[in-house]
C-alpha cells in the first residue's frame, strides 16, 4: 500500500493567498481566508461579520442579562442571556458599518448607543437613519428603501447590502411599530 504523506512546503515559496490554512500556517487572527465570512454570534440578532478586510456588525444589542429593553408604549423586555461580547470588547478600530434592521430597543439599545463611534455608518431604514442622525448624532446613518443598495469597501474587499421587504408584526399592530427591513449581504 503506497504511503501518503502531506506535501512538504517548498522552501522559499510563500503560501498562496486564498488557500485554506494548513497545519503550521495559521490564518491571520481576525481575518478569515479569502472568500470566507467569519461570523461571530453575540446574541439576539447581533452578529460580528468579518469578510476579507471588512468587519460588519448587525443589530447591536449589548444590554446585560437582567437589563430591560424599552419597546415603546410602556412595553419592556428583560434580557435573559448575557451577550457573548461586551460593547467595549468589539474591534472598534476595524468596524466598517452597522447593518440595522430597524431602530427599536431590542435591536439597538442604550448600551450599544453609548458604546459605538458616532462616525460609524449605519445601514438601515429611512426612519432609523433619521432618528440615528437627528436624535443620537450618528452622522453617517443611511436610510435605504426596499431594494436600494449600499456598498461597503475596505482594501480589496466589498460587501453590498440590499434592503429587502420586511414586516415587523402581523395585521394593524405593524403601524404602531418602527418600519423594518431585511438585508441581503
Ligand atoms: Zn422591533
Amino acid at each position: 500500500m503506497p504511503h501518503h504523506s502531506p506535501t512538504p512546503p517548498v522552501p522559499g515559496k510563500p503560501p498562496e493567498p486564498g488557500n485554506p490554512p494548513e497545519p503550521g500556517n495559521p490564518p491571520t487572527p481576525g481575518k478569515p481566508p479569502k472568500g470566507v465570512a467569519d461570523i461571530q454570534f453575540i446574541g439576539n440578532a447581533t452578529l460580528l461579520i468579518r469578510y476579507g478586510d471588512l468587519t460588519l456588525l448587525t443589530d447591536p444589542n449589548f444590554l446585560h442579562r437582567g437589563q430591560r429593553a424599552h419597546l415603546g408604549y410602556g412595553l419592556v423586555s428583560r434580557r435573559v442571556t448575557e451577550p457573548a461580547l461586551d460593547v467595549t470588547e468589539l474591534p472598534h478600530g476595524d468596524l466598517d458599518a452597522v447593518v440595522l434592521s430597524h431602530l427599536h430597543g431590542d435591536h439597538f439599545d442604550r448600551v450599544a448607543r453609548r458604546g459605538l463611534d458616532r462616525g460609524l455608518p449605519f445601514i438601515t431604514t429611512p426612519h432609523g437613519s433619521r432618528l440615528l442622525k437627528g436624535l443620537y448624532g450618528f452622522r453617517r446613518a443611511a436610510g435605504l428603501h426596499t431594494w436600494q443598495r449600499y456598498t461597503v469597501y475596505r482594501g480589496d474587499s466589498t460587501v453590498r447590502v440590499t434592503a429587502l421587504p420586511g414586516r415587523h408584526a402581523p395585521g394593524s399592530a405593524r403601524f404602531l411599530l418602527p418600519p423594518v427591513m431585511g438585508s441581503l449581504l
